[in-house]
């Protein structure tokens, strides 16, 4: 196999979706599978769609992804520039080949015009509508009067009559389009811009691009690219395109669709794990040759098989994703562990009079069954707000009769020293007094002591809040 040399072509539009950031991923653990080049081409000729900030942003998450390009514009090797807009003195001159051999030709109809005739072939009922190619048939005299007014122009592709664009796609095998289905296209743009389906054959030829690994928005564009490489006589990379992600509901991701968060931005603001989402999103539309799923990146490049892409389209499912981050959350140490999590708590709630051993306590209380960052902030609440009595679940335990029992023989024998052992002891020594055990036991102390009928371990969550507060809470019993 020639060196595997694979690109990922985002326009900068806008943060990184989640589908762009699988498309990048799978073109990266292709690259490092194989020792090949993973490589960052900037997208940008459809200028009124770009956004300030876009390709920075698109670079900033896939770095919080350890996606790191081999190339790219801030890293050039010697087949830039890496963005479109600085290449199109190449385009041109691409173009100029293409007009000279006859493979295309100037296109002067005006916008108007070809709405007009477009809508000609729709009232006659056509589905497909085509260029009518009144350009081609311009008798060489009134293409070069047209030319001597300098009239605005797009460059046409010639698109051959009765040809069979067949390719052995990476994922969906034999592929087979027809160029009588295909109108000719334009090339370049009136402003000397290329289309897409232009720029990205030239591109991916002078980059040495060996395999095109995309999503499957594309397919129909790559006849669009074959018959360009055949024209220039060059060879086209292998293409292969990803299945979409579908919602639960099997509908394909919409970027309007709220059920599911779909910008890495977001669930970096929340505090995912980025190891964690690499390794959800290797999972979708990728499946290991095992039952296994948790991989480090080192682990997925190893293990990598572009054969076991999916054929069928892959379900975002977001119960996954956060069981995915529960299980890394669940292994940082303590240190990682406050950065992930520290700075939500402190953000919501007023740290400056907690010590950091309190914190790095209630922090490990919850570490367990943390699925996010975030969500420490509603975990621990319990710790920051009023005592009040939650609901009527934890008023029927508070009027039990067990309660008052536990609850004041509790308080009856509050440690001084407020430790966990002793916590504990004083917990086993209620249940020997009053003979009361179990759930009774527990769900008496922890709301009496708490107002909630659920929340993490009992003895931690007691040595947490304190002898004072739990003093003054259970004084009622007394
Ligand atoms: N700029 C295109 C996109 O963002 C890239 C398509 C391709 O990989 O060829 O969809």
């Amino acid at each position: 196999m020639k060196r595997v040399r694979v690109r990922y072509a985002p326009s900068p539009t806008g943060h990184l979706h989640i589908g762009n950031a699988r498309t990048a991923l799978f073109n990266y653990l292709f690259a490092k599978h194989y020792d090949g080049d993973f490589i960052l081409r900037v997208e940008d000729t459809d200028v009124s769609r770009n956004v300030a900030g876009g390709e920075q942003s698109q670079l900033e998450y896939l770095k919080w992804l350890s996606i790191v390009p081999d190339e790219s514009p801030e890293n050039p090797k010697d087949v830039g520039p890496y963005r479109q807009m600085e290449r199109l003195d190449i385009y041109q001159k691409y173009a100029k080949q293409l007009l000279e051999a006859g493979h295309a030709y100037k296109c002067f109809c005006t916008e108007a015009e070809l709405e007009a005739d477009y809508q000609r072939q729709k009232d006659a009922g056509v589905a497909a509508t085509k260029y009518n190619r009144k350009c081609l048939y311009l008798s060489p005299e009134a293409r070069a009067e047209k030319e001597a007014a300098n009239l605005p122009f797009t460059i046409r592709v010639r698109v051959p009559d009765h040809e069979t664009y067949e390719f052995d796609d990476m994922i969906r095998d034999t592929v087979v389009f027809e160029s009588k289905d295909i109108g000719d296209w334009v090339l370049m743009k009136a402003n000397g811009i290329p289309t897409y389906n232009f720029a990205v054959v030239i591109d991916d030829h002078l980059m040495k691009i060996s395999h095109v690994l995309r999503g499957e928005e594309h397919l129909s564009n790559t006849p669009k690219q074959l018959m360009l490489y055949q024209m220039f006589k060059w060879e086209p990379p292998r293409f292969g395109h990803l299945t979409l992600i579908v919602n639960e509901e099997r509908k394909k991701l919409s970027k309007r669709d709220e059920s599911i968060m779909q910008f890495m931005s977001q669930y970096k603001e929340l505090g995912y794990l980025p190891e964690a989402m690499f390794n959800f999103m290797a999972l979708l539309g990728w499946s290991p040759d095992s039952e296994e799923e948790l991989f480090t990146q080192a682990e997925l490049i190893e293990q990598f098989d572009e054969t076991r892409l999916s054929k069928s389209p892959s379900m975002f499912d977001v119960a996954k994703l956060t069981w995915i981050n529960n299980r890394y959350i669940k292994n940082l140490s303590l240190e990682q562990l406050r950065d992930l999590a520290q700075p939500f708590l402190c953000e919501n709630y007023d740290c400056h009079k907690l010590d950091q051993e309190w914190i790095d306590d209630l922090l490990l209380l919850y570490q367990e069954q943390l699925s996010y960052g975030q969500q420490i902030v509603g975990l621990a609440d319990l710790f920051f707000k009023d005592y009040e009595i939650e609901n009527e679940e934890a008023q029927a335990v508070m009027a039990s009769e067990s309660t008052q029992r536990v609850a004041k023989a509790f308080y009856d024998n509050m440690p001084t020293t407020w430790d966990y052992d002793n916590i504990k002891a004083t917990i086993n020594l209620v249940r020997d007094v009053t003979a009361i055990k179990g759930k009774a036991l527990f769900m008496g102390i922890r709301v009496a002591a708490t107002g909630q009928s659920h929340g993490p371990d009992l003895v931690n969550t007691l040595k947490l809040l304190g002898y004072d507060k739990i003093k003054e809470r259970l004084s009622q019993f007394g």
